[in-house]
């Protein structure tokens, strides 16, 4: 059995725990490797080779670490091929969908490589008679991600690119569910010229995420995952003093408007409802359909389409979506669709018994759709986070926009519309942090932010983007005189600029 260990100190290192957890190859159901779980004495062994290696990267001109970037861009996209395929094994979503994981992360590495003018302060001559103010960003120090298992390269070079670019050293706790693509990220940091200690990841579960936040010279935390353990390390990191940013769960809405094309909107439900099995964090996962008339034409054409979903294994470039990543994630989504049938719901297409021949034993599910779901029902208030479409028909539009706005999650939402007025006032109005008008997936670009509101996201910057900068960094600010400009005395009063 392949074991999976550590990257510390620019070296792969074996667990010494002996604790291990299993990889497991989805579309099979088998166990594919073990992932050795870290101890809190191995994370502070990271935690010190980080802290010695920090300072003089810290002290490299910006554009040396610019370079650095540089020269991972070119080496990812030269084992783009292999590094997506490494990634569907573990996780299971299809080859293609994972070129698009790493491809998202690499538009942040991107860019990362404009630190040198990304960390230019600020600088006001003459501030006062003969003072100049100015500002400058220096990095934290070792900072920390943990990341999920649902996007195992995208948020890890979401979290340690921008961080190191700053001058940080990082400590990179991936999801024990696919820890491979992590591991070889660093190796390709290293070979790209990052000095030895300045990536770490540190594999483990519950025990080492503690250990992080216990750590004292960890300096912030960046946290992706479900809710509950994002406000579980909020707090636990701001009790030690660390800065958080702890993104969470979520149960996006696309509000298909009646005048809305419809061809356009069931191709946007069938993709963001059930690509990657549902395990996206900006999966549509309830579909707001705004009057009766409009409720059944949708109906009528997602049933078909929900049915004929082509499901596969993850190295089957053609099908639709793969495996889950665990048989464990798979029972809870069947769960969640006895729940629905129990409270009430109409199950339109169960995709419960679905298996795939050949594969028996991996972890398929079929498309599911629920019909008349309501808001007091447990399907609607949690993320299921599986192949699950649930509608939810809205007698009008305030009623749709209410949906969303009212909802405990606030990640993303989608209004469908030929409307711009209609589109307009709902991008003001619905209490989300990621709109889309006609974009049903609607993630952005590298250089905007990422960020949920309300239980979707705990912390006041947001992921990626000019926030990703000031989140790790401090400002320092300088008010300056030249030559000697005290020789007047001392003053009592608060210095004010008349
Ligand atoms: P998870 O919360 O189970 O795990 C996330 C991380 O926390 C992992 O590294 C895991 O090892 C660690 N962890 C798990 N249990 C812990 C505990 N009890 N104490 C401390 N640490 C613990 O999440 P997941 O299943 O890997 O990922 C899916 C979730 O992530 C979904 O809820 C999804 O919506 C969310 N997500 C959110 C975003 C976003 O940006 N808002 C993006 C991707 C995924």
């Amino acid at each position: 059995m392949r074991t999976i260990g550590h990257f510390i100190g620019g070296r792969a290192v074996e667990g010494t725990s002996g604790r291990y957890s299993d990889v497991f190859n989805p579309t099979t159901g088998e166990v594919q490797a073990r992932v050795a779980l870290a101890s809190k004495a191995e994370l502070r062994a990271a935690v010190e080779n980080a802290n010695a290696a920090q300072p003089a990267w810290a002290a490299q001109n910006p554009q040396k670490r610019a370079r650095v970037m540089m020269r991972f861009l070119e080496l990812i996209r030269g084992e783009q091929d292999a590094l997506a395929e490494l990634l569907s094994s573990e996780h299971g979503k299809t080859v293609p969908d994972a070129k698009g994981d790493i491809q998202r992360g690499v538009e942040v590495v991107e860019f990362a490589t404009g630190i040198p003018h990304l960390l230019k302060g600020e600088y006001t001559e003459g501030a006062g008679t003969g003072i100049d103010v100015y500002s400058m960003r220096q990095p934290l120090g070792v900072v920390a991600g943990i990341t999920p298992f649902n996007f195992p390269a995208m948020i890890p070079l979401w979290k340690c690119a921008p961080a190191i670019a700053c001058g940080n050293a990082f400590i990179l706790k991936p999801s024990e569910r696919d820890p491979s693509v992590p591991i070889r990220i660093a190796e390709l940091f290293l070979e790209a010229g990052l000095p030895p200690g300045i990536l770490n990841v540190v594999n483990g579960d519950k025990e080492a995420v503690d250990a992080i936040l216990e750590d004292e010279d960890i300096r912030a935390v960046g946290f992706v995952g479900s809710s509950q353990i994002a406000a579980y390390i909020y707090v636990r990191a701001a009790e030690t003093g660390k800065r958080a940013q702890c993104f969470g769960g979520a149960k996006n809405h696309m509000i298909v408007m009646p005048d809305a094309d419809m061809g356009q909107a069931v191709d946007a439900l069938i993709g963001a409802g059930y690509g990657s099995a549902g395990e996206r964090c900006m999966a549509i996962s309830v579909a707001v359909p705004v009057g009766e008339a409009t409720a059944d034409r949708l109906m009528e054409r997602l049933i078909p389409r929900v049915e004929s979903l082509k499901i596969g294994p993850s190295h089957d470039g053609s099908a639709d979506y793969g495996p889950l990543v665990t048989r464990e994630a798979m029972e809870r989504v069947r769960g969640y669709i006895d729940t629905g049938l129990r409270e009430g719901a109409d199950l339109a297409v169960d995709g419960r018994d679905f298996k795939l021949q050949g594969y028996e034993n991996g972890f398929y599910m079929g498309g599911s759709l629920f019909d008349r779901v309501t808001p007091d029902m447990t399907i609607y208030k949690e993320e299921i986070f599986g192949p699950v479409l649930s509608v939810v028909r809205a007698k009008d539009y305030e009623e749709a926009l209410a949906l969303p706005s009212t909802h405990q999650y606030g990640n993303g939402v989608a209004i469908f519309t030929q409307d711009g007025d209609a589109a307009r006032d709902f991008t003001a109005r619905v209490n989300v942090g990621m709109v889309g008008v006609n974009v049903p997936i609607p993630v952005p670009i590298a250089y905007h932010t990422f960020g949920g509101w309300k239980r979707s996201g705990f912390g006041d910057l947001n992921q990626h983007g000019p926030d990703a900068i000031r989140f790790y960094t401090k400002t320092k600010t300088v008010t300056s005189r030249w030559p000697s400009g005290i020789k007047s005395g001392a003053e009592f009063s608060i210095p004010t600029m008349r």
